[in-house]
């Protein structure tokens, strides 16, 4: 774009040359306009007339807004994902020029719609620290006054705290920037706006420096901010919000870290696959957050989607909340008394931000009043009640009861009862009887109005006219109206302004003189109140910290009694935590699965001698529904609710893991299976001995072999060295024989009943693994075409007969369809007529449907196996240890047992041979 445009286009277009701002809005007169492309743009965002401004002999698209209505036009674009620059007009002495003022971008607008948080987040990487790369994350929420800052130790962990606090807009520092695809790789990771804020606002000394003037040293050390990488997002953060002049830097009042000692480890993919606040379709209801939030308030909403994504580890604050809930649970008069106590309270911390950035309004300053008014209902609904003698009266006395009082009073006598949105127009924001020079002005003044409004009457009286009314417009001041047919009788000293249809208007020396005293009283007025507002929004906003307090406990209480509905309401029952690792729920539901279904409960028994469960069943039986039950019972107890189960004995997991199938992850085009060995790996790294990790099918995305292999071992080291607390879904019959060669390994399954080629899921977990797959029966249900559906069921009997089947190729002809023999007890393909081609399709060992043959194609029988592992040993001296085994291998029916359990006979063998080489 050229800027030789003169003119008022001119400068549009050169203050947008000098900002980084996706759109320029810039004051002209009593409008911002928007000119050229960026009048195109929002032209089209907003539904805005777009007409042609001549300027130089070109024409340029302009676009405008009235300016009281500029903010929700610019809340618009910012949700939108835009950053807007905002330039003002002021006047100079030669005319006026104009600046930019602030940039409004998604993470810094003050009055969003919605009562979603809406977080800021800076990322920034630090290199090589002891050899690893170090990552600090921060994350501010500038309409409530909340700032968490903390390193963490990986990408992964980044991306678990960018899904926790969902931010809408990021500032990747230049650690992060430095690479392409690391960016893209954290662009993916959320859907905030990427704005690239300037690098020098992540340099490590002057961000501490800033964050030491903004909290005070102490708070940095207080919160263990030392992190290089740390200090630097939170820096940048900081100097971000500075820097857009969003001017709420001062109700972050507060430096919190992450917490994560106390915390329950929950990564992005398991928040997403456990549906905790948003469903794998990206959708908010079905979700555990819409299935629990009964609360009154958006401040109870957001705390209960923050407790929800971060449950607590730390046992007397469970205990704490759990005792809250109960007693919510059983009061249900009390409860509804304080929920209503509750309901329509203003968001206190959003009010403290944006009194203390200059936005609050009259209106703003009256319900923070309103708010701080309802204390007292709020004490008096718990005295006396059966939430009487319970942490809940804690929660209430948290904030400093005397400061609430005392800025009550304050705004009660300040503002009047209630107060209209804005300054100006005809006053009345100042209650009387608060500043006396303000109640002599009023006074004076409604003398005033008081003779405007009885002039009429008078006028009648004295000139005996009829038709006379008194009344004022902008253009004429105030006149006096007479019907045109007595226009003619009046006085003298009546001078004529205008003349109308009906009537004409007149004025007198009087009204004139009465007029500008009115209008001086106005603006003197205005002033007054303008200036006592001021005074009054400071102290508020001096208090943010206070509303801060209070807002939160209204919150927790909101949430606590929205739990305590939910469970008296649904049967849950309140957790028991044991100290050691024993876990067990009787009839455990789906939280969110139970409000829709006619729920079949099931029980979950775990300890040190059980301690991972190997779960079988047909498809669609509910394997999936009683894992995720199952993790969803562990984290609402610790989160401090009560559990859909008529009991539940439960350890305190360190986390919570879980990989099901990656079906977005799968919309994104990448590789299902890439992502499934990511998500598992995460797992084998990060889980301990107290964590609850949930494998909904392992192995899936490759070939059969492969996909046993890595499942296998999976569980191998869940079981031997992570420990961690398993529940493991698998089409992988074979993967049932593990329990008879792991201690801790024991199998269940989802009952299903067949009769009559019908299948009818039970629903029900029983002990010891299925026996057998249902899958070609659903694939009936799911209108498989009845040839296939027939093939696929010759087949299986086949499999059951004969454990051996021929795998049919896709080539159709007769003479073709013989390429490759599945033996389904040695677990392996031989050689066949038609010769295995790439392409060929078979059944798959598990569930009776089939892939091909697969690099490693057995050439020899079993037979010729054993009988060269015999002439191997034929003539040499053997040790017993290797006799042993020979003999073992020769007793050994291959066609008789299981794939996987001939590999750990096989690995039997080896140690055995091995320690027998010594
Ligand atoms: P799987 O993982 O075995 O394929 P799912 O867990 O996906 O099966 O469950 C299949 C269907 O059965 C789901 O629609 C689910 O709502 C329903 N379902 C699962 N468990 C239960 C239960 N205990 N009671 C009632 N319905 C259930």
């Amino acid at each position: 774009m050229t800027t030789d445009a003169g003119g008022i286009v001119g400068e549009f277009l050169s203050l947008k040359e000098s900002t980084d701002a996706d759109v320029l809005a810039m004051q002209c007169g009593d409008f911002y306009e928007f000119f050229a492309d960026d009048a195109e743009l929002v032209a089209d965002e907003l539904d805005l007339k777009v007409s042609q401004k001549s300027s130089h002999g070109s024409s340029y698209p302009m676009a405008g807004v009235p300016l009281s209505e500029l903010t929700p036009y610019l809340t618009a674009l910012v949700e939108r994902g835009y950053r807007v620059a905002v330039a003002e007009q002021y006047e100079t002495d030669d005319g006026h020029a104009r600046e930019i003022e602030r940039v409004v971008s998604p993470g810094t607008v003050v009055d969003p719609d919605g009562a979603e948080a809406r977080y800021l987040a800076a990322v920034e990487r630090d290199p090589d620290v002891d050899g690893d790369d170090e990552w600090g994350v921060a994350f501010a929420e500038v309409t409530t006054g909340r700032f968490h800052a903390a390193a963490v130790a990986d990408l992964d962990d980044v991306r678990a705290e960018l899904h926790r606090f969902a931010p809408v807009e990021l500032l990747p520092g230049p650690g992060v920037r430095d690479d392409d695809d690391r960016l893209s790789e954290l662009r993916e990771s959320t859907d905030a706006r990427l704005t690239l804020h300037e690098s020098e606002a992540f340099a490590p000394g002057r961000a501490r420096h800033r964050l030491g003037d903004h909290f005070g040293t102490q708070a940095l050390e207080a919160v263990g901010l030392n992190a290089e990488s740390a200090v630097a997002a939170a820096g940048a953060v900081l100097h971000y919000v500075d820097e857009t002049g969003a001017g709420v830097l001062a109700s972050m009042t507060r430096l919190g870290g992450l917490d994560p000692g106390g915390r329950v480890a929950l990564d992005a993919t398991t928040q997403r696959n456990l549906e905790l606040v948003e469903t794998m379709q990206g959708e908010s209801t079905g979700t555990l957050l819409s299935t629990l939030d009964h609360t009154e308030t958006a401040a109870g909403t957001r705390l209960l989607r923050e407790w929800l994504t971060r449950p607590q580890r730390d046992r007397a604050e469970l205990e704490r909340r759990g005792a809250a809930v109960e007693a919510f649970a059983r009061a249900a008069l009390a409860r509804d008394r304080l929920l209503d106590a509750l309901d329509g309270t203003a968001d206190l911390e959003r009010l403290a931000a944006r009194a203390t950035s200059g936005s609050a309004g009259p209106r703003d300053l009256a319900a923070v009043r309103s708010a701080l008014g309802r204390l007292p209902a709020l004490a008096s609904a718990i005295d006396g009640t059966g939430l009487a003698d319970s942490p809940i009266p804690d929660v209430l006395a948290r904030p400093d009861q005397a400061a609430a009082r005392d800025l009550h009073d304050d705004l009660s006598e300040a503002l009047a009862a209630e107060p209209p949105g804005s300054i100006g127009g005809d006053g009345g924001v100042i209650a009387r009887g608060y500043d006396d020079e303000l109640d002599e002005l009023v006074a004076e003044y409604d003398e005033a109005a008081e003779w405007l409004d009885t002039l009429a009457e008078r006028e009648k009286r004295r000139h005996s006219l009829s038709h006379v009314s008194v009344d004022r417009n902008k253009t004429d001041g105030y006149y006096i109206q007479v019907g045109k047919s007595v226009a003619g009788q009046v006085p003298d000293h009546y001078r004529e302004v205008k003349t109308l249809k009906n009537s004409k208007r007149f004025v007198t020396e009087e009204l004139e003189e009465r007029e500008r005293t009115v209008l001086r009283m106005e603006e003197r007025r205005e002033e007054l109140e303008r200036r006592i507002f001021e005074d009054v929004r400071k102290r508020v906003a001096a208090a943010a910290e206070l509303l801060q307090d209070v807002g939160r406990a209204f919150a927790e209480l909101d949430v606590l009694a929205a739990l305590g509905h939910h469970a008296a309401t649904n049967d849950w029952a309140r957790p028991e935590f044991t100290g050691d690792d024993e876990l067990r729920i009787e009839a455990g539901r789906h939280p969110v699965v139970e409000q829709t279904t006619d729920f079949v409960p099931n029980d979950l028994r775990m300890d040190h001698e059980r301690g991972f469960l190997i779960v079988t069943g047909p498809n669609m039986s509910g394997k999936s529904t009683y894992m995720r039950q199952c993790a969803l019972i562990s984290l609402l107890a610790q989160i401090g609710s009560f559990v859909p189960a008529d009991s539940a004995v439960l350890p305190l997991v360190d986390g919570v893991y879980t990989r099901v199938g990656a079906l977005d992850e799968l919309a994104q085009g990448r590789s299902t299976f890439m992502v499934e060995m990511q998500e598992l790996s995460n797992i084998l790294h990060s889980a301990t001995e107290d964590s609850l990790v949930i494998l909904d099918e392992v192995g899936r995305g490759t070939a059969t072999y492969d996909g046993i292999s890595i499942a296998w071992a999976a569980t191998e080291y869940l079981h031997n060295e992570v420990r961690a607390k398993t529940l493991f879904a698998t089409h992988y019959h074979e993967l049932t024989a593990l329990a008879e060669h792991l201690p801790r390994v024991a199998n269940v399954h989802v009952a299903a009943e067949e009769r009559d080629g019908d299948v009818t899921f039970l629903r029900r977990v029983r002990e010891g693994a299925t026996d057998r797959s249902y899958g070609v029966h659903v694939a009936e249900l799911a209108g498989v075409p009845d040839p296939v559906v027939g093939r696929a069921d010759e087949v299986l009997d086949r499999l059951r007969e004969e454990k051996a089947i021929e795998a049919r190729g896709s080539g159709g002809g007769e003479r073709d369809t013989k390429q490759a023999v599945f033996d389904l007890s040695a677990g392996e393909f031989a050689a066949a007529a038609g010769g295995g081609g790439s392409d060929a399709t078979g059944p798959e060992p598990g569930d009776g449907t089939a892939r091909g043959p697969t690099e490693g194609t057995a050439n020899a029988t079993n037979d010729t196996l054993i009988e060269s592992a015999a002439e191997d040993g034929a003539g040499t001296v053997m040790d017993t240890e290797t006799e042993a085994v020979l003999e073992a291998l020769r007793g050994t029916d291959v066609n008789e047992t299981p794939p996987v359990e001939l590999m750990a006979t096989v690995q039997e063998w080896q140690r055995r041979l091995e320690s027998g080489d010594d």
